[in-house]
C-alpha cells in the first residue's frame, strides 16, 4: 500500500506497519524537522520519500494514496500548554490533516489521526470534521507508560487492546552506573535530576514521600513506580506518583522511577522501551535532547500497530 505520514516525526508509522505485517509500497512523509528526520532515515534508507511543510503538500502531485496517518503537534490542546486550542498555529495543522484527507477521501483513503486527550468541545470539534466517533487508548496497555491518547481512524474494528500488565519493573535497567549519584535521606539521586525537582522527595517514616499539591501534600512512591518532577515550584500538580507505570513522556521526557534505592532520570534506551520502540531506533542521527523530544513527541509503536493489525 501506498502511505501518506502527516507530521512523520521518526516515522513510527512506517514501524507500526511494519510490525504489523503490511507491505508498504511507497512511503511519504511530511516533516520539517531535522533531528526527527535523520533519525528516519538511519532507519528507513531510502524508503521515505519527503515532501516538506504539510502546507504544501498538493494531493493531485502524488500516486494513489491507501493510508493516510498522522499526530498533529499537540501544544495548543494539551493540558500541560496554555488552553489556546484551534487559535495555537500549531494545532490548526490539524486542519491541514483535515484539507488533505477531503481530497483523499473520494480514493476510498484509511486514516488514522492521533492527537492528545483533549475538553470535550474541542475534541467535538475534530470528531465533525473527519466523521469518526474517536477510541480513547491508554499506551498503559500496551507498555510501561501512562500515555492516555485519543484516535480517530475508519479503519474497520479498530478498538481498546487488551491489557498485557507490562511494568516500569519489566522494561528498566538493573546495571546503570551510580558512582554519580548523590545520597540523601538513604537514597541516591540521579545528579540529572534539577535540585528544586529532586528536593520534592523526602523520606518520613520510611516512606518516599513525593511533594505534590494535594490536601496531605504528597504521595508515597513505592518500588517500581514512576515519579513525575516536571513543573517542581507549581502549586496545582497532583498525580506525581505513577503506581508502576512512567508518567507520559513529554518533550522533555523529563520522568524518574524509584527502584532499589535509587530515584533517576531514564536512560535512551528506557525511554524507547516505553514507547515500545525497538532499542536504538532513535540511537544515530540525533543528539540525547533531540532524541528525548522526538521519542516524546512520538507515537507508542505498539498502539499504532494493534489498530493497523485490523486492515489485514
Ligand atoms: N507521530 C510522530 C510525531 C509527531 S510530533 C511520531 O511518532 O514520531 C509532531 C511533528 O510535526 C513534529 O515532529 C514536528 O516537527 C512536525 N511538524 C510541525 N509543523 C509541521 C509542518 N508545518 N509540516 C510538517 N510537519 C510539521
Amino acid at each position: 500500500m501506498n502511505v501518506l505520514s502527516l507530521f512523520d516525526g521518526i516515522s513510527t508509522g512506517r514501524l507500526a506497519l511494519e510490525m504489523a505485517g503490511i507491505k508498504v509500497d511507497e512511503y511519504m512523509a511530511s516533516e520539517i524537522e531535522a533531528a526527527p528526520m535523520n533519525i528516519s532515515k538511519t532507519n528507513w534508507p531510502g524508503e521515505i520519500t519527503y515532501l516538506g511543510d504539510v502546507r504544501n503538500v498538493r494531493t493531485r502531485k502524488l500516486p494513489h494514496i491507501d493510508l493516510l496517518i498522522g499526530g498533529s503537534p499537540c501544544q495548543g490542546f494539551s493540558r500541560a500548554g496554555q488552553h489556546l486550542n484551534f487559535d495555537d498555529p500549531r494545532s490548526a495543522l490539524f486542519f491541514e490533516f483535515a484539507r488533505i484527507l477531503d481530497e483523499l477521501r473520494k480514493g476510498g483513503v484509511m486514516f488514522l489521526l492521533e492527537n492528545v486527550v483533549m475538553k470535550k468541545e474541542w475534541e467535538d470539534v475534530i470528531t465533525k470534521t473527519l466523521g469518526v466517533q474517536p477510541i480513547h487508548i491508554n499506551s498503559r496497555l500496551v507498555s510501561a507508560q501512562n500515555r492516555p491518547r485519543t484516535y480517530w481512524t475508519n479503519i474497520p474494528g479498530a478498538g481498546v487492546p487488551e491489557d498485557r500488565g507490562i511494568r516500569l519493573l519489566d522494561v528498566i535497567d538493573r546495571d546503570v552506573d551510580r558512582s554519580e549519584f548523590v545520597e540523601r535521606d538513604g537514597l541516591l539521586f540521579d545528579p540529572a535530576i534539577p535540585k528544586a525537582a529532586a528536593d520534592l522527595i523526602s523520606v518520613v517514616e520510611g516512606e518516599v514521600r513525593v511533594k505534590q499539591a494535594t490536601r496531605m501534600g504528597y504521595i508515597v512512591a513505592k518500588e517500581g513506580d514512576g515519579i513525575n518532577l516536571a513543573f517542581p515550584t507549581s502549586k496545582t500538580r497532583r498525580g506525581r506518583v505513577v503506581k508502576g507505570k512512567s508518567n507520559t513522556l513529554a518533550c522533555d521526557c523529563e520522568g524518574c522511577v524509584y527502584h532499589d534505592g535509587v530515584i533517576r532520570k531514564f536512560t535512551m534506551t528506557e525511554l524507547e522501551r516505553l514507547q515500545t520502540l525497538p532499542e536504538g531506533y532513535t540511537a544515530h542521527g540525533a543528539t540525547e535532547a533531540e532524541r528525548a523530544k522526538a521519542i516524546g513527541n512520538g507515537w507508542t509503536a505498539e498502539v499504532i500497530a494493534e489498530i493497523f493489525r485490523h486492515m489485514k
